[in-house]
């Protein structure tokens, strides 16, 4: 083991440059903000770590055009919830669950194609945590509770 490894702690051996990124995102949250009147308000907890994150979006058709989050928690639960908010603004609500199965595939240590790993951008970042179960739970919240805010949604409106 390098000493680099050594150093990487808590985080296990994600190496250096994908700790940066996680950090970056968990002191500077992107889309960390209230929306007026979101067409999805939906909140998750992961029990397992105390995990919180609320997560809003405001929709146009199918396409969601806005975001805010908030949330309290451990680094890799609120930087994940912030990568996701990046990733969520801009696409359809079928792309977005279509990239939570990809995601979810991911942490857990699948193959992907090159044209897959590049759909998931610096989310990247967060490989190496299938070897943390645990830590799984805290990377996905911030994703499953959206994709439970895009099922109540839809629920509520049978038509679209
Ligand atoms: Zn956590």
């Amino acid at each position: 083991m390098s000493d680099e490894a050594e150093i990487a702690g808590g985080f296990g051996d994600l190496d250096e440059l994908y700790q940066e990124v996680i950090l970056d995102h968990y002191r500077s949250p992107r889309n960390r903000k209230t929306l007026d009147a979101p067409d999805i308000t939906v909140d998750g907890l992961n029990p397992y770590c105390g995990d919180e994150v609320s997560i809003q979006a405001s929709l146009v058709g199918q396409k969601v055009v806005d975001v805010g989050i908030s949330g309290l928690g451990c680094s890799i639960s609120q930087a994940s919830l912030s990568m996701m908010s990046e990733l969520l603004k801009n696409k359809s609500l079928n792309d977005f669950q279509r990239l939570v199965s990809l995601f979810k595939r991911f942490l857990e240590g699948a193959k992907l194609s090159d044209s897959e790993t590049a759909e998931l951008g610096g989310l990247e970042a967060l490989s190496g945590l299938h070897k943390y179960p645990i830590r799984i739970k805290c990377a996905l919240l911030g994703w499953t509770t959206m994709e439970e805010g895009i099922l109540e949604y839809r629920s509520g409106n049978p038509s679209e």
